[in-house]
């Protein structure tokens, strides 16, 4: 099948994508005239296809009955690597059997509240551990850097497979939503069940059989687990990460800025952005040989609580699929090259996580409130206190903090220059109707759990497969997925070379 490429306005594009079989969307917004870029399937003559012209989207996953399979093959942590571990290995006729530690969606989507409604943290379900793993309620932005887009794309199937939009198929920065994303990961559960796999919530593995081939999916919040993977001689060792603060600005702020509405004329404002959804930006800059760059950035979103541990404070972010919040939130991180053992860098992020935790509760009482320092923008760049602070979407509460004083100097520097940066190219991003919430410390695990690169095997455990985030392979959902189902890949090759 022949593909034809269109640049089109931002309101011409959204009716072609209602009439045409597109297969690649991306916004070019660097400049005042917007131009989107679809790429579309076309017939023999070069006439696009239309949207349903009966072509799959792709070949559907074969899933084959494991009740009585010949192997199993234990996974810990149902995140989207061991989900896609899981269901890749269903699709080789292996039983998965999947331990979590967390609760399934529907029971940790009600410790999630209680969590923002300031009744204490579950330490064990939260929005790091439990069904879906870190990714389920978030943004759910699917895309990677990763180059390898062939089986990126399969990943991308497979989340369509189980519910998600159409976009996931063909977005350049496709997300699906923390309102879909449950429902997709209950999906994925029921697809393993019903073809004879185990899930198991609410199970906390600390030990495993080393006779045994065993995926371990633990994301990097599991800094216990870390621990317990040291003790037992499982070779780690620290690697470079970010970490920052998180920064939210009004939404209507953003649109004007990267989508240069003041340029715009007034009438077609509006439909603009409605064509095109809320701005979303993707920044970075060098700040003494150190990058600063926005992470996770979430257009009409809300800033979250999102610590795994009592007496820790960690911000993170997420939007529903309509992002349409009146925030516009993102990560603003510095590169950190932790030296010393892989625990020092695990003690070093703690270390953040608690000294935020205390500058939020000053007498060390209302421990069950979520609450997070904060500082205006401006006041955080110009060294000033924020006497009181601007809206936010963090439900728990904010207070205000000098951030500017007692961030780590790996840190903090970093930020205010980039924030001068930032607003160099992007006139007004500097501004005190932003606030920033601290801290934005798990945006990529600061350890590596060392594995075989062919293998994907522990070099000292080789039973062992660490996989996704937590192993230190991979950063974010649609990348974690791949490398689980990588891993697994090594596994089904190895038990089909045996038999
Ligand atoms: C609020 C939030 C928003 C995010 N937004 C995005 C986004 O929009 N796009 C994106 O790409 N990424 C996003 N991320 C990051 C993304 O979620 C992670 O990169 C991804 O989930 C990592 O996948 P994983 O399977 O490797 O690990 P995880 O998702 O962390 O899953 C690991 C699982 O293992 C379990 N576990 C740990 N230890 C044990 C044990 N000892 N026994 C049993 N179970 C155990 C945990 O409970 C957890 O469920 C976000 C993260 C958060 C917290």
């Amino acid at each position: 099948m022949e593909t034809k490429q269109f640049i089109f306005s931002p309101l011409e594009a959204r009716e072609r994508e209602r009439e045409w079989r597109i297969v690649r969307r991306s916004v070019d917004a660097r400049q005042r005239d917007i131009r989107v870029l679809l790429t579309v399937l076309t017939d023999d003559h070069g006439q696009p296809l239309d949207k349903d012209a009966p072509i799959p989207l792709y070949e559907p996953p074969m899933f084959q009955e494991v009740h009585n399979a010949a192997h199993s093959v234990p996974i810990i942590g149902a995140g989207p690597a061991g989900l896609f571990a899981a269901l890749t290995l269903l699709e080789h006729g292996i039983k998965p059997i999947v331990y979590e530690r967390g609760k399934d969606v529907s029971a940790r989507k009600r410790d999630i509240t209680r969590l923002q409604r300031g009744e204490g943290l579950n330490q064990e379900s939260n929005y790091c551990f439990g069904e879906g793993g870190a990714g389920t309620f978030s943004d759910g932005k699917l895309f990677s850097r990763s180059k390898k887009r062939g089986d990126m794309q399969r990943i991308m199937e497979l989340f369509h497979y189980f519910g998600a939009p159409d976009t996931v198929l063909y977005e350049t920065h496709a997300h699906i939503g923390s309102d879909s994303l449950p429902a997709i990961v209950k999906a994925m559960r029921e697809c393993i069940l019903s073809h004879g796999g185990e899930i198991h919530f609410d199970t906390y593995i600390d030990r495993w059989d080393n006779t045994t081939p065993t995926l371990l999916c633990i994301g990097h919040s599991a800094h216990d687990t870390y621990r317990i993977l040291h003790k037992a001689g499982v070779a780690m060792e620290p690697k470079g990460c970010a970490m920052g603060v998180r920064v939210e600005h009004p939404q209507a702020l953003i649109n004007r800025l990267f989508y240069h509405l003041d340029r715009q004329p007034l009438k077609e404002q509006q439909a603009l952005v409605n064509a095109l959804g809320n701005a979303a930006y993707s920044l970075v800059t060098q700040v003494d040989g150190r990058g600063v760059y926005s992470f996770c950035m979430c257009p009409g979103g809300h800033i979250v609580p999102a610590p795994s541990s009592e007496r820790s404070t960690v911000v993170n972010g997420m939007s529903t699929h309509s992002r349409s919040s009146a925030y516009a939130n993102s990560g603003i991180v510095v590169e950190q090259h932790p030296t010393g053992s892989a625990l020092q860098a695990l003690e070093w992020q703690e270390q953040l996580e608690t000294e935020a935790w205390l500058q939020a509760h000053p007498d060390g009482h209302n421990t069950l409130i979520a609450t997070a320092p904060a500082q205006r923008l401006k006041d955080f760049v110009e060294g000033k206190t924020s006497t009181d602070l601007p809206p936010c979407s963090y439900l728990p509460g904010i207070i205000p903090s000098r951030l500017d004083q007692w961030l780590p100097q790996e840190i903090g520097p970093y930020l205010r220059q980039g924030f001068i940066d930032f607003d160099k190219k992007h006139r007004g991003f500097l501004t005190n109707d932003a606030v920033i919430v601290g801290v934005e410390s798990r945006s990529s695990s600061p350890v590596r759990i060392v594995r075989d690169r062919v293998t994907m095997q522990s070099l000292t455990r080789p039973n062992l497969y660490p996989a996704g985030e937590g192993a230190g392979y991979a950063g974010g959902i649609t990348s974690s997925a791949l490398d689980g189902r990588n891993a697994a890949l090594q596994i089904c090759s190895r038990v089909q070379h045996n038999s």
